[in-house]
């Protein structure tokens, strides 16, 4: 569960073709990277995968099923945002049980999945701190604590770390990949920063301007750079 098959997918806004058509695949339980600078179409692409936004051409694939006309929340995927997402009025438990809530399930369900997640994220002995009482870590794992009890197919993350400090964020893209070799769901990474790149992919996906450069593991595009922007991005020596 949780492979992901993108067929000429292509983005315009407008008149300005953000996304030309592009194919990609995902594994199942793989954890992929998409790296690139600052407007080459990354969370646009992590959007149309989501159904945040709808596709001008193309069709996505999630396990054999085509989800291209299915809406978000049908789609089995869970987007964490960053921290500040937090209702800060509520406890960590209500922030976390707050899409199970909106989803109707019977609250000892919700009970023992926000306990799971609890337990996965070190977040047990907070569940009834409110945001504004946790360190900024802690805060990202609530956020990432909402995903989790969704019990998605995929993770799709959106530069989750990006308002952390550096310290900070060396510590999170351990605990996410630590998250990851638990869960072993897929998990979408987005970042315009080659070191996580680097150190948390199984699968990197190099963008430049909507297209894809490269699609590898850290050790090939380190190895074997396509081109001079992979390389210049990538930090290897061509
Ligand atoms: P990244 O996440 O890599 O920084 P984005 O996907 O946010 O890049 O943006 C890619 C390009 O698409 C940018 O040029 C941006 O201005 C444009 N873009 C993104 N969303 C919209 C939108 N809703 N309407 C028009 N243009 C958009
Ligand atoms: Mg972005």
């Amino acid at each position: 569960m949780g492979r992901i098959v993108l067929d000429k997918v292509n983005k315009t806004f407008g008149e300005v073709e953000v996304i030309p058509p592009l194919d990609l695949e995902i594994e199942d339980g793989e954890f992929c990277v998409f790296v690139g600078p600052s407007g080459c179409g990354k969370s646009t692409l992590l959007r149309l995968i989501a159904g945040l936004e709808d596709v001008s051409s193309g069709r996505i694939e999630i396990d054999g099923e085509d989800v291209t006309e299915v809406p978000p929340a049908k789609r089995g995927l869970a987007m964490v945002f960053q921290s500040y997402a937090l209702y800060p009025h509520m406890t960590v438990r209500r922030n976390i049980a707050f899409p199970l809530r909106m989803a109707g399930l019977d609250r000892e369900e919700i009970e023992r999945r926000v306990a799971h997640a609890a337990e996965v994220l070190n977040l047990t002995a907070y569940l009834d701190r409110r945001p504004g009482q946790l360190s900024g870590g802690q805060r990202q794992r609530v956020a990432i604590g909402r995903a989790i009890v969704r019990e998605p197919r995929a993770f799709l993350f959106d530069e989750p770390l990006s308002n952390l400090d550096a310290a900070l964020r060396v510590g999170m893209r351990l605990e996410i990949s630590e998250l990851h070799n638990r869960l072993k769901t897929t998990m979408i990474y987005v970042t315009h920063d080659q070191v996580e790149a680097m150190t948390m992919a199984d699968k990197i996906v190099v963008l430049n301007a909507g297209r894809i450069e490269q699609v590898g593991s850290p050790l090939e595009l380190y190895r074997a750079p396509r081109n001079l922007f992979v390389a210049g991005f990538i930090g290897s020596p061509k």
